[in-house]
């Protein structure tokens, strides 16, 4: 594990009206990795991460960008992109690299393998085809931290490993992805890090082996059911461990 991280969470807090969405999220998340929020539909995994990227504000808590000084810090991909129609792919990275002196539109498509689809206008593109120029524009600029919400929702299971590659290519040693994913088998193969939430907590997070080793399981679905089967261990467990 890296002893820099690039953002820490300290109990962090969202409530919509009188519901509690999040509580009490204290996470560091560790520079260089790829970290993967998992947990059931509605336990607060979108809310967490647009609260990163500044799109709610916390009703608690704080969250601090603690990576390294730069023109873009955060790059983001939603959980349904939506694109200027009219433009193509080339084009629309072209206007965003623009707002931050990023890279070349070509250089962007070929860092997710799009490089084909550059004049294809965004409105004709297939749902991977549109995940993945989220992607790209989530790296305009050379964000430290990229998050990613669902980055493979809704996609066959081909395109969805190689979303997950890709996530996995632009994680590097300068360069941290968080993500968020219902597919326990890709996170397994590509996380270095897990983050579970249940109930808008924190119910555990580790590496898959301190997971493992600690619900007494050798896969994700077994720490999870472990988790959302058996709520007052979870109580007892909460925060990092
Ligand atoms: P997940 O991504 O894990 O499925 P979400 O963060 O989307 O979970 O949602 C967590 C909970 O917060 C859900 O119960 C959802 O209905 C609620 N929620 C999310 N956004 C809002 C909102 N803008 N107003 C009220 N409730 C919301």
């Amino acid at each position: 594990m890296s002893d820099r991280s690039v953002l820490r969470l300290d109990g962090v807090a969202k409530s919509f009206g009188t519901v509690d969405v999040l509580s009490d999220i204290s996470v560091s998340i560790p520079a260089g990795e790829l970290v993967a929020v998992i947990g059931p539909n509605g336990s607060g995994k979108t809310t967490l991460l647009r609260a990163i990227v500044g799109d709610l504000r916390p009703t608690g808590g704080s969250i601090s960008y603690t990576g390294p000084d730069t023109n873009r810090p955060i790059g983001y991909l939603p959980q349904r992109p939506t694109f200027r129609s009219g433009f193509t792919a080339a084009e629309t990275l072209a206007f965003y690299s623009a707002l931050v002196d990023g890279a070349a539109p070509e250089i962007l498509l070929e860092r997710v393998g799009l490089e084909a689809a550059a004049g294809r206008n965004v409105e004709n593109l297939s749902g991977g085809m549109r995940q993945l120029l989220g992607i790209a524009q989530a790296i305009v600029g050379d964000p430290p931290l990229v998050i990613l919400d669902e980055p493979a929702s809704g996609l066959d299971p081909n395109m969805s490993e190689y979303v997950f590659e890709t996530a996995a290519e632009i994680a590097s040693e300068d360069r941290t992805v968080l993500l968020s994913s219902h597919d326990l088998t890709l996170v397994e193969e590509t996380a270095d890090r897990v983050v579970v939430l249940h109930q808008g907590r924190v119910a555990a997070s580790g590496t898959l082996e301190t997971l493992s080793s600690r619900f007494g399981t050798d896969s994700l679905r077994g720490v999870l059911n472990a988790i959302v089967g058996d709520t007052a261990r979870v109580s007892v467990l909460g925060g990092e461990q």
